[in-house]
């Protein structure tokens, strides 16, 4: 009765969602490791077939391929779930899913085969479909809420698309259209809201999914060029513009900075070899981010010069804090077992207003000198006298150093 060749332009919504889905795939192989956009193109490539076929094929055709139908788009509805689960890092519990999806085909073929009932065929497949795409919900609430707005946005859409599909034939019913045969028409308002839901949801999924995507990959960017490949701490450039956010607010002051330098570095490397090398900079990285508190930076000024930025600190705690992290670091026998002792110098100058970051910054590089022609491995403070021991009666590396006197 409802042969729809006539009617060709109820594909059109099919042939949309499986040009979403072609979208999607491109998105995935450009941004492979985002895979919930690979799940999503074949969710909507499963729907468009499924919803394509329904919308076009002659009656007796489609029930006599009513399971195929039902399972292609019980299987997108799956991918559109397992979208949602990878993005969100939960489980789509799909034996769950299996069992829920088995009974909901067995209701479809029973009520058209066996006992014929519209009303339990709609209802129950209906059910199972939304059942299915509600199975990652409860975890997603229980896992911490997302970073982007994006995200909870997506997700509520989504909720409300399996509330909607669970509810669709009752709702249907709600607005009017209580002939049971206009149900099975291809051009019927049953089927009509179907496909105009479907595409209207699929548009909307497509929209947030693709916005969070390059909301990430921008993200991801600014994370790469502020942060230093190696050690992945604070880079020169990014600690400037951070400091200069930390200087604006008056509660976070005294603030000290310190610049630190790895004594005999290029020793290291020639000694163990460059790889090595890098491994001491990493320690060395962790072991000053261990050493500071959140408001605090530690950025990498270049090769083997560090520095820092502490935060509600004054100068005798500042200096405190650069003489535990000397003293972990030449403690540590595992960056350089049997090797010389680690040790690192540092010099030490105070900001009191936003103007004396450049100025703070030369004193400290001044002191951490100073600190390195006294013999390394020490600390150096600004305001203090320090006698000046010359290059040539640096004390070798691995000796133990006593600190200055008048600390
Ligand atoms: P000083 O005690 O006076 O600071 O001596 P130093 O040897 O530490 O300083 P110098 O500036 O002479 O040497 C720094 C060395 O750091 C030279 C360079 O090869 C090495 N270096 C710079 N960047 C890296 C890096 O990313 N990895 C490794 N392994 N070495 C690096
Ligand atoms: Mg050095
Ligand atoms: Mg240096």
């Amino acid at each position: 009765m409802s042969v729809a060749n006539n009617h060709i332009y109820v594909l059109a919504p099919s042939l949309a969602i499986l040009f979403l889905a072609g979208l999607l795939v491109v998105c995935w192989l450009i941004q492979r490791q985002q895979r919930f956009l690979l799940w999503l193109g074949a969710a909507y490539a499963l729907a468009a077939l499924s919803l394509g076929f329904r919308s076009i094929a002659p009656f007796e055709v489609l029930n006599r391929h009513l399971v195929t139908a039902g399972t292609l788009y019980l299987l997108g509805t799956w991918c559109l779930a397992m979208s949602l689960a990878e993005r969100r890092h939960v489980s789509t519990h799909p034996r769950a899913a299996l069992l829920v999806g088995v009974l909901s085909l067995a209701a479809l073929f029973y009520f058209t085969h066996v006992d014929p009932n519209l009303w339990f065929r709609l209802h129950l497949f209906s059910f199972g479909t939304g059942l299915i795409l509600l199975l990652p919900i409860p975890a997603v609430f229980k896992n911490e809420r997302p970073k982007y707005w994006l995200d909870q946005a997506l997700l509520w859409s989504y909720v409300t698309y399996a509330v909607l599909t669970m509810l669709r034939p009752l709702l249907t019913l709600l607005l009017g259209y209580t002939e049971l045969g206009d149900f099975l028409h291809a051009t019927s308002a049953y089927w009509v809201i179907t496909l105009m839901s479907t595409l209207f949801f699929a548009l909307l999924f497509t929209v947030l999914m693709c916005a969070a995507t390059i909301r990430e990959t921008i993200d991801k960017l600014r994370r790469e060029r502020d942060h230093d490949t190696l050690t992945k701490i604070l880079n020169r450039r990014a600690f400037y513009e951070t400091a200069q956010q930390r200087l604006a607010d008056q509660r976070l002051y005294p603030i000290a900075i310190l610049a630190g330098d790895i004594d005999h570095f290029k020793r290291i490397n020639d000694a163990w070899g460059h790889d090595r090398g890098d491994l001491v900079l990493q320690f060395v990285s962790s072991t000053l981010q261990r050493n500071v508190r959140s408001n605090d930076l530690v950025a990498r000024f270049g090769g083997e010069e560090f520095v820092l930025l502490l935060t509600r600190i004054d100068l005798e705690d500042a200096e405190r804090v650069a003489q535990r992290i000397r003293l972990e670091l030449s403690s540590d026998s595992t960056t350089l077992p049997h090797g010389p002792k680690l040790t690192m110098s540092f010099g030490i100058s105070a900001i009191t207003d936003p103007t004396q970051l450049e100025n703070a910054l030369k004193e400290a590089d001044e002191l951490l000198y100073g600190a390195k022609n006294a013999g390394r491995d020490r600390v150096h403070v600004i305001g203090r006298i320090y006698p000046d021991i010359s290059f040539e009666h640096t004390i070798p590396m691995g000796e133990i150093i006593e600190l200055p006197l008048g600390r």
